[in-house]
């Protein structure tokens, strides 16, 4: 059909764009000199301009409108492309340009603030930003569709076909089935032997180590590469060019070597997409929740397991003989699986995530329910905290202002972390079912299953949703049953 030959070749071209825009942005994010900041800023800005003209012009709406009248004469993947094409469409052009420019304006300003008041520790020079961030959102929202609850359309703007009804459910569940076990392995006792987490470790020798992990997961280095960043992160523009960052911090080794297992694993799904679709707008992993649910898989479900140790302990300590020499397999274990209930979300363990989570879920929820003030959200968040894990922030710095996500108007990407967990053990228990994971592990072949995972997950990019992934490898639909199972399985040995 010639409208979906104009379709392709205009989405070519925006694509032509955001590969220039995203390779600028690795640039950025790792190697640019700070000085070069502002004229970066200035020419971005014109490409992002010209962008934003291209994805909005008269000419790419009259071919998504013209097509998502046709639907019923396209295959199914021209037709995923085009309701894909036409929700984008829809949430941009029904907000008034005029107010879609003092929101971005509005952003750009809130981020610096927020980092200013998260080091002052001052959520009253903030709170006014906070509070308009959240009005836009619900206005913009509204815009789009004033039927659904505005809540639900923030969600599914990040995990498609999620809502509240999902997730109430999901956050319903671990109250009840994770709260008490997360208090009872916190209120264990166990002392463990760990005083190594803490040592030093010379970042150059971390390096080596982090370039061995590279080889145990199979990353493809022709296509792909690892730098440094202070927030560690993965970047692609198509399956053969994936890159990731970790961080090295010389007195927590286990920050560079989990950081990088789980980017690794963001990488290894992007590397591992049919390139078939590199010129589609299917191309990429399918949600911010199954992107997680692979690296929480590569990084929790294998790297924090015993058997990945029992391979690859000998060479950490091969690496760090005299910072390791009193430290048994067995401790090591126990010191990368070390529960505690801790204030700062990126850096709490696989067992207390969750909580922090069901917090921001939470508030979040009443914020777009309007149940909530900008002046009540300190302390209700310390409540929370309280309440889920017993223990309450000192400060705003550890509590309500600790997140950059609100500042950048990221409202209902929170549950997404929680969710990957949950649906990478829904994974997890289908995949033992076909393959021995364990034995794979230990036996330095995880080469099988990436590629298992290629094929159940990895290859088809965004050509499904995360819903029909789910059930299509599961068998089921989303079971948060798993996550729990899996979760006591393994804690209930470590501390019970
Ligand atoms: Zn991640």
């Amino acid at each position: 059909m010639e409208l979906v030959n104009k379709f392709n070749e205009l989405v070519a071209k925006q694509k032509a764009y955001i590969y220039v825009l995203t390779l600028a942005g690795w640039d950025s994010a790792t190697e640019a000199p700070r000085g070069a900041f502002q004229r970066r800023a200035e020419m971005l800005g014109v490409i992002s301009g010209e962008l934003f003209n291209l994805q909005t012009s008269k000419e790419y709406q009259d071919v998504v409108y013209g097509l998502f009248k046709r639907l019923d004469e396209l295959d199914d993947i021209t037709k995923r492309e085009i309701k894909k094409a036409k929700k984008g469409l829809d949430k941009i052009i029904k907000i008034p340009k005029e107010e879609f420019v003092e929101y971005n304006k509005l952003i750009g300003l809130s981020q610096r603030k927020w980092e200013d008041a998260k080091h002052n520790n001052d959520y009253e020079g903030f709170k006014g930003n906070l509070e308009q961030i959240f009005m836009y959102n619900k206005k913009f929202v509204a815009y789009y569709n004033k039927d659904e609850h505005p809540y639900n359309i923030m969600l599914d703007g990040f995990e498609e076909g999620m809502s509240m009804k999902e997730y109430d459910e999901f956050f319903n569940t671990l109250k009840k089935d994770l709260v008490p076990f997360v208090k009872e392995v916190l209120n264990s006792g166990k002392k463990l032997n760990d005083a190594f987490i803490t040592d030093f470790y010379p970042k150059e020798k971390q390096k080596e180590f982090a370039e061995y992990l590279i080889e145990v997961l199979n990353f493809d280095k022709n296509s792909g590469l690892m730098k440094e960043s202070v927030h560690p992160f993965t970047w692609n523009t198509h399956s053969t060019d994936v890159r990731f960052t970790t961080r090295y911090l010389e007195n927590f080794m286990f920050s560079s070597i989990f950081a990088a297992i789980h980017e690794l694993g963001h990488a290894t799904y992007e590397q591992q997409i049919d390139s078939k679709w590199d010129d589609t707008t299917l191309s990429g992993g399918t949600s911010m929740g199954i992107h997680e649910s692979q690296s929480r898989f590569y990084e929790n479900n294998i790297g924090r397991s015993i058997e990945f140790w029992e391979a690859h302990y000998p060479k950490l300590l091969e690496i760090f003989p005299e910072q390791l020499k009193d430290v048994s397999l067995d401790d090591f274990y126990r010191g990368v699986n070390k529960v505690e209930a801790s204030f700062i979300r990126v850096e709490a363990d696989e067992l207390t995530y969750p909580m922090h989570i069901m917090v921001r879920y939470e508030i979040e929820r009443m914020i777009m329910n309007n149940e909530v003030t900008v002046d009540e959200l300190p302390k209700l968040w310390n409540d929370k905290m309280v309440e889920y894990l017993g223990i309450e922030p000192k400060d705003f710095a550890e509590g309500v202002l600790q997140d950059v996500h609100w500042s950048a108007g990221l409202i209902g990407y929170f549950p997404t972390y929680a969710l990957g967990s949950a649906y990478s053990a829904q994974f997890y228990y289908t995949m033992i079912k076909e393959i021995d994971v364990e034995a794979l592990v230990k036996g330095n072949n995880i080469k099988v299953i990436n590629e298992w995972l290629k094929e159940k997950i990895h290859n088809f990019g965004s050509s499904r949703t995360p819903k029909e992934l789910l059930f299509d490898v599961t068998g089921e639909d989303f079971n948060p049953k798993y996550y729990i199972k899996y979760l006591k399985e393994k804690y209930s040995k470590l501390y019970l």
